[in-house]
This record gives structure tokens, sequence and C-alpha cells, in this order.
């Protein structure tokens, strides 16, 4: 017997429960793993008058599989309205969702700030922020063995665009990420009046875009990208399908930010350094590990987003192997004073340091063995747990075939595990 899916058309589920009357109601079934699934449609609506966007968060499903979800928000969210019932608190909302489609509704404001500037910022004619900033994330969501199929559109005034991390067709982005529960778009966003440069370098779709008239440097990205890439992916345990990179200028954030599959660099930032390192390779590093480290570790996301930046503009011929040197060098000088890299933050003449280990390590690991720094990282990618300072060790000591030297230093002495 059949069962009818959420998938049919309505007309012929109509014309099913007139011909099989009681049966209908008779049929137990479980839909098939693919039909369970549901539509999750997100609808974006800039306001640059009020620095804010309308989003308009659209459920449908053939059955009730998605019946409660509950977002926390900051207090840049208001006018939250929806189908069904709402309960608002003060920094949580809980919406029950209707049986078979509804929406939810909220206002948002962009901007954010970050010291002295911003890591989301709405002006007139621009706007650049995560997906994180205006989608508020969830803390509970109620669904048994569903998946979404999430979208994200943007309703803009005419002479805007709108980049994402996401695979674009006809306007309408596909949110792909590993949570199916509740696929929520994540990653860098930006719309307005934008310029936006595309390519493909090796299995990476790289896109950068940033507002009109910014100062920003798409075609020398592109081409530091597509001298690099190629040397990064013969490092990964696998490709990086997607990278965004979406710069603009002041009053934007004077710095870089990382996040899934896209990152922020500021159009004012040199692209490599004098000292021989690029914020926008190490920004791709982090992108491209998407690498999880238990608190306290940070040293190890840092200290190789840092030196495997430095390495593949080696590696490529960007620069050269004394330029090379010289960075490991000045790195090394940098971080002399630095006692411990154990801490939930690391920063400055600490990654230095992490560099500088990093850096022993592969000649430990070149004077002892066949092995190089790459089998490390590719080790340490591969786990599905959080990093820590004693996986480096043990990584480090499979390879070498007794423990590492470098890695019983007293820097790393009260890195607690
Ligand atoms: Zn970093």
């Amino acid at each position: 017997m059949n069962c009818f899916s959420a998938r049919q058309k309505p007309g012929i589920w109509r014309l099913g429960l007139i011909a099989l009357g009681f049966a209908v109601s008779a049929c137990n079934a479980e839909p098939e793993p693919e039909d369970r699934e549901y539509r999750l449609d997100f609808v974006v609506t800039p306001m640059p008058e009020a620095a804010a966007v309308a989003v308009s968060m659209e459920v449908s499903q053939g059955r009730h599989w998605l019946r409660e979800v509950e977002f926390d928000f900051d207090t840049r969210y208001s006018d939250f309205e929806g189908d069904g019932q709402l309960d608002i608190g003060s920094d949580t909302v809980k919406w029950s969702v209707p049986k078979r489609s509804g929406s939810l509704n909220w206002t948002v404001q962009i901007p954010n700030r970050r010291g002295n500037s911003f890591d989301a910022y709405m002006d007139i004619g621009w706007a650049i922020f995560r997906a994180e900033d205006i989608i508020p994330r969830k803390s509970s969501v109620t669904a048994v063995d569903v998946t979404s199929k999430t979208t994200l559109r943007f309703d803009l005034p005419a002479g805007w665009s709108a980049t994402t991390p996401y695979r674009e067709r006809r306007g309408v982005f596909s949110v792909e990420n590993p949570d199916r529960r509740l696929d929520l778009p994540s990653g860098w966003i930006a719309m307005g009046s934008l310029g936006t440069r595309f390519d493909t370098v090796g299995s990476t779709r790289v896109v950068v875009t940033g507002p009109s008239r910014q100062g920003v440097r798409r075609m020398d990205m592109l081409a530091l990208l597509r001298w690099n890439l190629p040397e990064l992916e013969r490092i990964l345990p696998a490709p990086m399908r997607r990278l965004t990179v979406v710069s603009g200028g002041d009053p934007m954030w004077r710095g870089g930010l990382s996040a899934p599959t896209s990152l922020f660099i500021h159009a004012d930032l040199p692209l490599i350094s004098e000292n021989g390192t690029s914020l926008l390779l190490h920004e791709v590093m982090h992108v491209a590990m998407n690498l999880k480290v238990a608190d306290g570790h940070d040293w190890i996301h840092e200290g190789l987003a840092e030196y495997f930046s430095i390495e593949l503009m080696r590696r490529s011929g960007t620069i050269s192997d004394r330029r090379y040197r010289r960075a490991i060098r000045e790195l090394r000088e940098w971080s002399k004073d630095v006692e411990s890299v154990c801490g939930r933050e690391s920063t400055g003449p600490v990654t230095a340091a992490g560099v500088t280990l990093l850096s022993d390590l592969n000649a430990e690991l070149a004077e002892n063995t066949e092995k190089t720094i790459d089998d490390l990282l590719y080790e340490v990618l591969s786990r599905d747990e959080p990093v820590n300072t004693q996986t480096v060790r043990d990584i480090a000591e499979t390879l070498l075939g007794s423990p590492s030297k470098t890695l019983s230093a007293d820097i790393l002495g009260n890195c607690s595990d």
C-alpha cells in the first residue's frame, strides 16, 4: 500500500484522500528517510535607514516534524512575531511551530562594536556581517530523525546584490551545514553595491567581494590565493570546496576574522606584511583547518595557522627561502620572553612562540624520520575530538617513534589537559 509523502502535489493528495477513504488514515508506514525533510527558508530584507534587517524564517513540512525551536537572542533583536504559539522571554524565544507551515519574523540591528570599530556594520549603501549576527543561535530543537532543506534569500533594493558562503542559483542560496536537524546559515555575508570576483583554484570555488569604492583589492587577493591554494590543497585531508572572502573599509574592524567557509579582512591591510607574514593566508588557514581546539590550547590553532601561512608562501615561491627564514627568525625573537603558550587566547608573541615550536618540531622530524610537519597537520585535522597539547605530543611521538624533545619544552609545561 502506498503512503503519501509530503512531496506529492496538493492536487494528488486531495484526489488520493477521496479515492482511498479510510484506508489513508490506516497507513502507519514511516516515510522513507529522504521524505523526512522539511523546508526552512530565510528571507532577509535590509532596512539601511535603520541599520537593521528584517528576517523571516519560513517552515513548511509534510508532517509535524519540527515542533519547537528555542533561540537565544541579545538586545539587538526585537519585534519577534510568529504563527502559532510564541513565548518571548528576556533573552530566549520559544516558538511552537505550526503543524504544516508557518513563519517566525524578527528585526535585528546590524552594527556590533568590537573595541573602537565594528565586526558587523550597515551603512546606507552596504552591509557586512555574519549570518550568526542576524539569525539567533538555537538553544533547543524538538524534532527527531528529520533534516531541513534550508535556503537563504534577500529582498534587496535596486542596485544591491548579496554574497554569502553558499552556492547561489537564481538569487537563492542553498545552505548546507553539518547539523541538518535545523540547518541555520552561518559565515560572512556582504550586501549592497558590491564588486565581486569569482575563480576556481583547484577544488576550491573562490569568491572575493566587498562594497564598491572602499579600496577592496579583489584581484590582488585572487592572485595571492591562486598562488597558494594549490599548496594548501596538497596538505589538507579533504579539499576546501568553497572560500568566500569579504572585505571592507572603516569602520569595520581592522583585522581578519574567520568563520565557516568564509573570512573577513579589512581592505586597508597589506596582503603580505613587511615581516613576511600574511593575514589573508592566516585566516584562510583557519577556514581550511576548521579545527576544534580544547580550551586553554589556542596556541595550536594560532600556531598552525601562522606557521602554515608562511610555509605555503615559501612553497609557492611567493616569498624566497631567505625571506622565509628571516620571518621565522623574527617570530622566534618576538616570542623569546613568552613563559607559557597555554591560555584561552593566543595572540602576538604567544602565536609567534607557537610558530617557533612547530618550526623546531619540523626540524626534529626531519632529523630523525622521513616525516614532516605536514604529516602532523594531517593527523591533527583527522581527529574528531577537540585537540589539545597532549594530542599534538601523541601524534608527534607516533611520527618520531619516541617522545618529542621540542614538545617537552617548559613553555608547554603548564598546559593542563
Ligand atoms: Zn588566528
